[in-house]
């Protein structure tokens, strides 16, 4: 497997040094879609004390006491009922971007810092959307979740999304596309060969296996994958998988992050070319006045940076796993 980088060197005149100073980005291609990243290895200017909201005055339709009247209803599967597990409740999405938009309450609280997540808030909403997804026969399923503004949610009570749609999203048909040429070529999949390739990558190795991808998409990006379909995944699949969240989001923590996006997606039924694949990055920390990451060259020219390379993030974040 080739993994393609190439370098530039920028430099500028240090005023307070009077030195030439010169940093190194360094543009990596994605081995399996051919996307670009940017790796600019300097530290974030994070905030040392994030003002955070007061997020017991926020208006919530996911709070106890009004979930209930106003939670939207499913009328496919759920027949017109609000289902619940644990503190876990799913509803229908009244923001949908796919013919079935569901979305999960996770936590009963309504606001939870990232390194106080338990395993059975991602469990038991887990199990309800896989509960829902095997209702349906969808050729894929996508589940995501946002946490907090940085990461695009609208609500800070911490709740998934289950998107099911007949067109893939953009990254996913190139994602497919990609699994489907490589095991063509190989009549191995993607994931097992860089897996084997790249022990610099590893993160662990368990019924999942966690990596870092070689061109990130976004800060201290890991990714894991299980050869399974969405139908075949079980509660064991998604203990493990939910507790290893857990160690991202305690490192996320420790590293000064407080905010996240996830997405798994997946084909219905087991294919070798194609995994289960899970992706989580961190976003820039939540804070009364925040930077957002997706500036022009990510918005507008679709360019994925970071600042660590991927390499050091699978050495820090294995220590959590
Ligand atoms: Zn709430």
């Amino acid at each position: 497997m080739e993994l393609k980088k190439t370098q530039e060197k920028s430099i500028f005149l240090n005023p307070a040094t009077n030195e030439v100073e010169e940093l190194e980005i360094e543009i990596r291609f994605d081995p399996l879609t051919g996307k670009r990243s940017r790796i600019l290895v300097k530290p974030l200017p994070f905030p040392k004390n994030p003002e955070l909201p007061d997020f017991s005055k926020e208006w919530c339709p996911f709070c106890d006491g009004r979930v209930d009247s106003i939670g939207a209803r499913d009328v496919r599967v759920a027949d017109g009922q609000l289902i619940r597990r644990g503190e876990a409740i799913l509803m229908a999405n009244i923001s949908p971007y796919a013919e079935v938009s569901l979305v999960i309450r996770v936590t009963r609280d309504h606001y939870i810092p990232v390194n106080e997540f338990e395993t059975d808030h991602f469990l038991n909403g887990f199990m309800l959307a896989l509960e829902y997804i095997k209702a349906t026969e969808f050729d894929y399923a996508t589940i995501t979740m946002n946490y907090l503004k940085p990461a695009g949610s609208s609500i800070s009570h911490p709740h998934i999304q289950v998107m099911l749609s007949k067109t893939l999203f953009d990254y996913q048909g190139r994602l497919i596309k990609g699994a489907e040429s490589y095991f063509a070529k190989h009549s191995r999949c993607f994931w097992d060969d860089y897996w084997d390739e790249f022990e610099d990558s590893r993160v662990y190795d368990g019924g999942w296996r966690f990596i870092t991808p070689f061109a990130p998409k976004g800060f201290e990006h890991v990714q894991g994958y299980m050869v399974k379909g969405v139908h075949e995944l079980d509660e064991d699949d998604m203990r493990e998988l939910s507790e290893s969240i857990i160690n991202v989001l305690r490192a996320y923590t420790d590293m000064g992050f407080n905010s996240f996006n996830f997405g798994i997606f997946g084909p219905a039924r087991k294919r070798e070319d194609l995994p289960v694949v899970f992706d989580i990055v961190a976003r820039t920390p939540m804070d009364r006045y925040y930077q957002n990451d997706t500036f022009a060259i990510a918005k507008l020219y679709d360019e994925s940076y970071t600042n660590r390379k991927p390499e050091e993030t699978a050495k820090e974040i294995k220590r959590y796993f």
